[in-house]
């Protein structure tokens, strides 16, 4: 059955004069854990979900992320339907012409995307839209300032205080274990043992068929593999998904955090982000089950609450507080750049339109990094197995975790001075769990350094014997990470060409005082390698081995 007729079929025609409480439901709110929804009797209650086709072309989407949102969007229409709220499904142009459409007022919890809550700002001013708080973030952003005695912001201080606000993992007043993080203990590289379990697949039924048929033909100038049957749909595949992440994976979480490998894409890592970013998971229910859960050591329990109290609502916070960057760090000329897809137009050659109503996002470079993204993000060959091996699990899953994302793709990014707003678009467009509340953070803040130290202590850069020790990758590569690689190298001329603001910065004194210490013509080879290999790259070349001694 198609959704339409699925949807039909609950006979739940709303009418203005039906006397229920009308709520809109945006695409990332897909839960009735909290909120009105979680409370108000279903018969006294009426939702209006709008689907969007020019938000879902606004930028070049991997086909898996709208194909899991479009999914999850219906699926949770029926859902609620078969509880007996009343259910509007709207196709708009847009979401204010959905919207001012209905009859009656409106509310909805705040958006957590800013470019949603811009989009909504005149009906907010109207009154036609009440907004109520949003009930799916464990913290205020009261913990937020409470914690801090900046900006700069840091994590640590923000994670402490929410830990003994919420009492998670404490016992009379103390962190348990006696720390509040065991994160040094995590940073064990994986050869094999314990086995990685294998992803969960979902049953494809007719909803997700109609979705994977709607977006493979309408959006199929967009990039990304379609797997209908990685697509969790519906609140019980949600379920399924946290059920299998409990069992198979938070054991070894804490120890293989930081191992990334070949032989499996996301090893001990949940996959959880997407569905919590729609709501679908509610964060609540993962942190009280994990650290409840004898089944899983402390330091994996501590390590993946920290992920989520901790990393997750921070990185909010900071967007909040900035307006994504915008208040704290300041714009630069738009004309430096193509807004809005991470250079896939120039390199696709396909016209992108920049997203309307915006102003394409901050585009502050702390560093002054100019550079456009080389193709191989997009999928050209770049010779370097790291990032080939980490941009193919992209296109395919529209997913690889943090260490992949922090110390193969942005890593390299910043080690060529890739403009931090490029990057940014990439990650936003290639990612099922991307909206800018996360990955503006995350990428622009974290990624790139391109707020400088505003929200973490250092830029996350590494040469190739990290990525050596941490990975299998190497031993797959036509490069040798001791000799001929050409990342360490450019790992040092970053350092030396970023020298003046890099010396500043207390924990690159060690970094820093060795790159001071390399002898002139090491600089310069280091300098002629960043050259030779931004170049080969930014013009979409593949990069071959040259002999040479690098220490
Ligand atoms: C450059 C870069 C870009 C990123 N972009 C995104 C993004 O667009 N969307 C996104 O949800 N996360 C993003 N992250 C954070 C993190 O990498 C992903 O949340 C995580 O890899 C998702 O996979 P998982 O569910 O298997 O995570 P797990 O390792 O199993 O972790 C559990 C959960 O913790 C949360 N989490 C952990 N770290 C962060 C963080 N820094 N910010 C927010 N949530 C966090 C996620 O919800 C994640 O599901 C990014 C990190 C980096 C370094
Ligand atoms: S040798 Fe260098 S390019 Fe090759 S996988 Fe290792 S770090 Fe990456």
């Amino acid at each position: 059955m198609t959704f339409r007729a699925a949807l039909r079929a609950y006979g739940t025609a709303p009418s203005e004069r039906d006397g229920r409480r009308w709520l809109f439901v945006p695409y990332d709110q897909l839960t009735d854990a909290v909120g009105p929804l979680s409370r108000d009797a279903p018969e006294s209650l009426g939702i209006v979900l709008v689907e969007c086709p020019e938000k879902a072309g606004r930028r070049p989407y991997h086909q898996q992320k709208l194909a899991l949102l479009l999914t999850n969007l219906r699926h949770f229409a029926l859902e609620q339907a078969a509880r007996g709220v009343s259910v509007r499904h709207v196709v708009a142009s847009s979401y204010v012409a959905a919207l001012q459409a209905h009859p009656g007022p409106l509310e909805m919890m705040r958006p957590a995307e800013r470019e949603l809550r811009a989009e909504l700002a005149p009906l907010v001013d109207s009154g036609k839209l009440r907004l109520l708080p949003h009930e799916g973030w464990l913290t205020t952003s009261e913990d937020f300032r409470q914690s801090q005695s900046g900006p700069p912001w840091r994590m640590d201080a923000f994670y402490r205080e929410v830990r003994r606000r919420t009492g998670l993992l404490m016992h009379g007043g103390q962190p348990l274990g006696g720390r509040f993080s065991f994160d040094t203990d995590n940073r064990q590289p994986w050869r094999g043992e314990p086995a990685a379990p294998a992803p969960p697949t979902f049953e494809v039924d007719d909803i997700t068929r109609e979705v994977c048929s709607l977006v493979r033909e309408r959006f199929a100038h967009h990039p990304g593999t379609l797997t209908p049957e990685r697509l969790p749909a519906t609140r019980a595949d949600a379920q399924h998904l946290w059920a299998w992440a409990k069992r198979e994976c938070l054991p070894s979480f804490g120890p293989f955090e930081d191992a990334m490998s070949t032989r499996s894409r996301a090893l001990f890592h949940t996959q959880v982000s997407a569905l919590l970013n729609l709501q679908r998971i509610s964060a609540h229910q993962l942190v009280a089950e994990v650290s409840a859960d004898p089944r899983i050591p402390l330091a994996s329990q501590e390590g993946f609450v920290r992920q989520i109290l901790g990393w997750r609502e921070y990185m909010h916070h900071v967007h909040d507080a900035t307006d994504g960057f915008r208040v704290l760090a300041g714009v630069v000329s738009p004309s430096a750049r193509v807004p809005g897809d991470g250079g896939y137009a120039r390199w696709a050659g396909t016209p992108w339109p920049t997203p309307e109503g915006g102003d394409g996002g901050s585009l502050a470079s702390h560093l002054g990094a100019q550079q456009p993204l080389p193709p191989a993000y997009w999928g050209a060959r770049s010779g370097l197995h790291c990032l080939d091996t980490v941009i193919a699990s992209v296109w395919q899953d529209g997913y690889s975790h943090h260490i992949t994302r922090l110390m193969v793709l942005s890593n390299l990014a910043m080690l060529l001075d890739v403009a931090p707003r490029e990057l940014t678009d990439w990650f936003w467009a290639a990612y099922v769990d991307a909206y800018d509340w996360v990955v503006e953070p995350n990428v622009h803040g974290m990624g790139t350094f391109g707020v400088g130290d505003l929200l973490t202590t250092k830029p996350y850069i590494a040469g190739a014997a990290y990525i050596d020790r941490m990975s299998d990758y190497c031993e797959h590569c036509r490069f040798d990470p001791k000799t001929t690689c050409p990342i360490t190298p450019l790992y040092w001329a970053y350092l030396g060409r970023h020298r003046a603001a890099l010396q500043q910065v207390p924990r690159l004194k060690l970094p820093m005082a060795a790159e001071a210490k390399r002898a002139d013509a090491q600089k310069q080879a280091d300098a002629r390698i960043y050259e030779e290999t931004s170049q080969t790259l930014v013009r979409g070349g593949e990069l071959a081995p040259k002999q040479r001694t690098l220490f």
